[in-house]
């Protein structure tokens, strides 16, 4: 498997020169644009790793599936989705064109920003403080990683500048659908973002949705299998924004991306998978990264369909 891992990433490099690193978030502009690496762990706990996989990023998007998750833990799924749809948008992950052309009454999805940032106002807690802290104490139990944290600069920086979720935040406040003080959600939404991650924590993330909802290295069941496999089905419908149908048939795995080029994939019964690859396409994609599990997919037999 490592020198499988090691011809794919060498295979796969080159495609960064077809991608550009993100820089509508300032601080995300530092990352060096031909940086691939990737880790797998498997049922068995064995790690596999190659590349630039343990660089540090931050994790974005990816948050997006377990913020979802602590949301149905805390007011079930039937009260989470009235705010939220179960539907792919086919739009960009920051668009807000059908919120307000179409008139709809709540976001598409968990999965682009509008929907998460909904679901980030689920999240239970007295204050932003306590609803970020439970939280990153959930990602550090499922990423066995009890130093996981902020990113501080990236979190400045996109609260700074996130001028766009703030007015999709404003639209959702005055539809009804976001309860409570919209600069405190955001607040919350941009630190979950920000959380500072490698490859071996995303796999981490995988593996864990991958064995459903059970963090295999210490047996704490975090989650039920219920939720585990709504977080998963929203991975194949939504986690690639709107490349997610292309990505189910070239690859055929659950997986999320984050627009600092983290891919977290999760084949269920098998395998997490965590890809860093910090150049993107034109849809918010690791395009090495793409390129990397899609041929990684094909060898290992990895598709789910
Ligand atoms: N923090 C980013 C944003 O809200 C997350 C988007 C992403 O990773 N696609 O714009």
């Amino acid at each position: 498997m490592k020198r499988l891992l090691d011809e794919l990433v060498e295979k796969n490099r080159y495609l960064a020169k077809k991608g550009k690193v993100a820089d509508y978030i300032p601080a995300l502009k530092k990352a060096n644009p031909e940086d691939l690496g990737i880790c797998v762990i498997d049922m068995k706990e064995k790690i596999y790793t190659s590349g630039e996989y343990r660089t540090k990023f931050t994790i974005q998007s990816i948050s997006k599936t377990i913020s979802l998750m602590l949301a149905i833990m805390d007011n079930g799924a039937e009260e989470v989705f009235k705010r939220v749809g179960m539907e792919p948008t086919g739009d960009a992950f920051n668009s807000m064109y059908k919120l307000e052309i179409e008139g709809i009454s709540k976001p598409l999805n968990p999965m682009i920003n509008a929907g998460a940032i909904v679901v980030t106002s689920l999240i239970k807690g007295k204050n932003s403080k306590e609803k970020f802290a439970r939280l990153l104490n959930l990602f550090r139990k499922i990423t066995c990683n009890e130093r996981l944290d902020l990113n501080e600069e990236v979190y400045i920086s996109e609260k700074r500048t996130g001028h766009k979720n703030r007015a999709m935040a404003y639209l959702l406040k005055d539809m009804g659908v976001l309860k409570g003080d919209v600069e405190e959600v955001l607040d919350v939404y941009f630190k979950q973002c920000s959380i500072e991650v490698d490859c071996i924590d995303i796999a981490n993330i995988g593996l864990f949705l991958a064995n459903r909802g059970k963090v295999l290295k210490t047996g704490e069941v975090v989650t039920t299998d219920h939720i585990a496999r709504i977080i998963k089905t929203f991975m194949v419908t939504c986690g690639m924004y709107n490349s997610s149908g292309e990505f189910a048939i070239r690859v055929g795995i659950p997986a999320k991306s984050g627009v600092a080029g983290g891919i977290m994939a999760s084949v269920p019964h098998r395998m997490g998978i965590g890809i860093y690859g910090p150049a993107l396409d034109e849809k918010g994609n690791s395009v090495a990264g793409y390129g990397l599990i899609e041929d990684l997919s094909r060898k290992l037999n990895l598709s789910i369909f």
